[in-house]
């Protein structure tokens, strides 16, 4: 089973993504959430998922801080979801080491694309891997 986190500060959120995708179906299970960017570190610290739903406006850091945060310990894609629709905000997750930027709202179909995608390019080039 491939781990995925999400970190997000709205509740109504997590659930709606939580509840409207069959995770397992996909092979994957959901770690225990994050609502901000202390806990986010906290729980990658824990355990490395293969897998990072990246919420950009949250209470105490952004979503771009966690990213360059983790990008150097680990290879698993970086999703970012944002409510942000600018090009320059785009344009700062891909600079940041994020590798998709998903606008808000979205629908759980995109969604889940745009998982499966970036799963199947890791099996083409090799799983996730934790560097040091
Ligand atoms: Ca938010």
């Amino acid at each position: 089973m491939m781990k995925a986190l999400i970190i997000e500060d709205e509740l109504l959120a997590r659930l709606g993504m939580r509840s409207l995708v069959d995770w397992e179906a996909m092979g994957i299970r959901l770690l225990e959430d994050a609502a901000d960017g202390r806990e986010a570190l906290a729980r990658i610290e824990k355990e490395l998922p293969d897998l990072i739903l990246l919420d950009i406006n949250l209470p105490d850091m952004d979503g771009y801080q966690i990213c360059q945060a983790i990008r150097g310990r680990t290879n698993a894609p970086i999703l970012f979801l944002s409510a942000r629709t600018e090009e320059a905000d785009r344009i700062m997750g891909w600079k940041v080491g994020g590798d998709d930027y998903i606008m808000k709202p979205f629908g759980m179909e995109e969604l889940l694309a745009r998982i499966e995608a970036h799963f199947r390019r890791q099996e083409r080039t090799g799983r996730a891997l934790v560097t040091e």
